[in-house]
């Protein structure tokens, strides 16, 4: 499994971005973690495609305001295709689902609904629970299977009401969204959210975690400090991959702030517990003066 990668990080203002629209990276044969570039939105989410022997799986497709000129579905199309030279198979099905339904991870959803043998998954909730039989809604935990690659499907709102994490038994890495990331972890239910993290907690001492991936990275690889939101380069980022002692630490930290809302920052991520309205003035006056004095 090969996670060691320099991802898409943007350009400095004033510059235009080498970056591919979007950055692809096999983590194996049959599991790619996509990058968008920066240049596209700053929000530069990470999409995950995993195969199996049934049906594959994209989890999330992008942000961007502008779907027409984002090549989501074609570069797809491409990599199953070029899967299933290796691993041919008969009327293989793609599913697209969300890692939770905010605008950032659905933006080219579009792009999939007349594409033949693609199931899209709706954005609800009730969509969500319904798709997956996650019938005690946010309890307990579902399995999809891909073929020979069942995955453990979890609810784990808090960040979104319909936030999900995937566990894959193949490669052993659990996804987890927006809930669980390098960056700004914005809470917008602390109690539903302080009860998802602890069941990822729980489940990852239950099955073997090998490394927890998330959707965006917002932190820089010096303990505490952030890219200010909004701001399109990164040049030295902390590295997407966590660690479960990392998942620990976001257990711990969110039980400290619980009954505090506001801003709290911690070594490999923050916590906004809210709405956080002076701390999201703070970002954009930031990132204003990033923009003029980039260096
Ligand atoms: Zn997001």
């Amino acid at each position: 499994m090969d996670l060691d990668v320099r991802w898409n990080h943007g350009a400095p203002p004033f510059r235009r971005s080498t970056d591919p629209l979007i950055q692809t990276h096999w983590i194996d044969a049959s599991t790619i973690v996509l990058r968008q570039s920066m240049a596209i939105n700053y929000e530069a989410p990470f999409l995950y495609l995993m195969f199996g022997e049934a049906r594959a799986l994209l989890l999330d497709t992008g942000a961007t305001s502008d779907p027409a000129s984002f090549p989501l579905r074609e570069l797809v199309d491409r990599l199953c295709n070029e899967w299933l030279a290796q691993h041919p198979h008969d009327d293989y099905e793609l599913v697209v689902a969300h890692s939770h339904s905010h605008g950032d991870h659905i933006a080219a959803d579009g792009q999939f609904a007349d594409r033949p043998r693609t199931v899209l998954v709706g954005h609800a909730p009730s969509d969500v629970a319904e798709f997956f039989g996650l019938i005690d809604w946010p309890a307990g935990e579902a399995h999809f299977e891909l073929g020979e690659r069942r995955l453990a499907v979890l609810a784990i709102p808090g960040h979104e009401a319909s936030s999900i994490a995937i566990w894959d038994p193949t490669t052993e890495l659990l996804f987890t969204g927006d809930t669980v990331y390098p960056g700004r972890l914005y809470v917008h239910d602390i109690a539903a959210f302080q009860d998802s993290v602890a069941r990822l907690l729980t489940f990852s001492k239950l099955h073997p975690v090998s490394r927890v991936m998330g959707a965006h990275i917002e932190m820089s690889n010096r303990p505490g400090r952030d890219y200010a939101r909004s701001v399109a380069y990164h040049p030295h980022e902390a590295p997407l991959p966590m660690t479960v002692d990392q998942l620990r630490a976001v257990v711990t930290a969110t039980r400290t702030v619980a009954t505090r809302p506001g801003a709290h920052r911690f070594d490999d991520f923050a916590i906004f517990n809210g709405p956080c309205e002076s701390e999201m003035a703070r970002q954009e006056l930031r990132a204003r003066i990033r923009r003029l004095w980039p260096f």
